[in-house]
């Protein structure tokens, strides 16, 4: 390996950066020239890329975001799409890639190296959804569920200021990862996930027995993929049910994806790409970098996406009901 590129793909993440920057200056440290690949893997259809120095990467540990930018890229699904990637590569004498996205990033990353297996690959789960196989952390998911927790303790002061009861939606499509956790620290009432089928009549019961215990709010967490419907659905339907609470619904939105990356994420990101950068000197390649049980670990991207199933831990969701009541 004598020249490597660094890409970020897919949703954006806080922690990104980071990475990025740790991969550029362990390839430089490792006298590797390093390239920066702007908007994911369009960057590479595109040859919009550029010469990464120690100090393109000064000053960035703290941003969101991700200064290579990132997109979502239809012609790379394509053969056509990839042999421009590929030619691209080539004419720069890129001989090692590092991708850092969710799993859609990964899928291609795997298809690409299959194509062309003479540019090694290494994939970084950075993904705000935490549903990735092989790390029990994604970059940008300890950052998210901390904004998501600063913002709900804010809807908890008026929610408790009026008797109101909060539906907050929050994002994770396939993933209640995020919901989990934030309800968990704000000690929602009731956390509605997509790994989990919810009554709403249980819910409409819980409710009630929260009134009975004189709570003065009751917040739900709705994760954008429940199967109960959205938090406007669910606010309509229990709204009739419950007078003795004001119904309102908030949907957090993007401003999740935003902000400064947590330490954790900082720490995470520096960990990984250092890794990916490793990984890629000793001659590794289809593989991602994760971190299980507090070390470096690799898995092929090929395991990592067959095995795509995350599972919510079963004690953190039995613990969020009990502790609720
Ligand atoms: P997030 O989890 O945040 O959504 P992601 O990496 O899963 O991140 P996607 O939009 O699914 O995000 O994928 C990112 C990019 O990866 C796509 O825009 C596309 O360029 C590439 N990609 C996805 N699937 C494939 C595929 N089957 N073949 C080739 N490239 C793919």
């Amino acid at each position: 390996i004598s020249k490597i590129a660094v890409l970020t793909s897919g949703g954006d993440a806080p922690g990104m950066n980071p990475c990025i920057r740790a991969v550029v200056r362990t390839g430089i440290y490792h006298n590797l020239q390093v390239v920066g690949i702007r908007q994911g893997y369009q960057g590479l259809i595109d040859n919009n890329m550029y010469d990464m120095t120690t100090r393109s990467v000064s000053n960035i540990l703290n941003l969101g975001g991700t200064i290579l930018k990132t997109a979502r890229c239809i012609p790379f699904k394509s053969d056509e799409g990839m042999e421009i990637a590929y030619k691209h590569l080539k004419e720069h004498g890129i001989d090692g890639l590092v991708v850092i996205g969710g799993d859609g990033t990964f899928t291609g990353a795997l298809r690409f190296s299959r194509k062309f297996p003479d540019i090694s690959v290494i994939g970084v789960p950075g993904t705000i959804d935490n549903d990735l196989y092989g790390s029990t952390y994604t970059l940008g998911f300890d950052t998210a569920t901390n904004t998501v927790i600063e913002a709900i303790d804010k809807i908890r002061d008026t929610a408790d200021a009026h008797d109101r009861l909060f539906f907050i939606e929050v994002m994770g499509r396939d993933s209640g990862a995020i919901a989990l956790r934030a309800g968990i620290s704000c000690g929602a009432e009731a956390i509605l996930l997509p790994e989990r089928a919810t009554a709403i009549d249980n819910l409409i019961e819980n409710l009630k027995a929260g009134q009975f215990n004189k709570k003065s709010s009751s917040i739900v967490i709705v994760a954008e993929g429940d199967k109960t419907g959205g938090a406007y659905e669910l606010a309509e339907a229990v709204r009739n049910e419950i007078k003795f609470y004001d119904v309102k619904v908030t949907i957090l939105g993007h401003l999740q994806r935003g902000g400064s990356p947590s330490a954790f994420d900082r720490i995470l990101g520096s960990r990984l790409g250092y890794a990916a950068v490793n990984a890629l000197i000793k001659g590794e390649t289809q593989k991602m970098v994760g971190l299980e049980a507090n070390h470096i670990k690799l898995t092929g991207l090929e395991e990592a996406l067959n095995q795509h199933q995350f599972k919510l831990e079963e004690d953190l969701m039995e613990m969020s009901e009990i502790l609720s009541i």
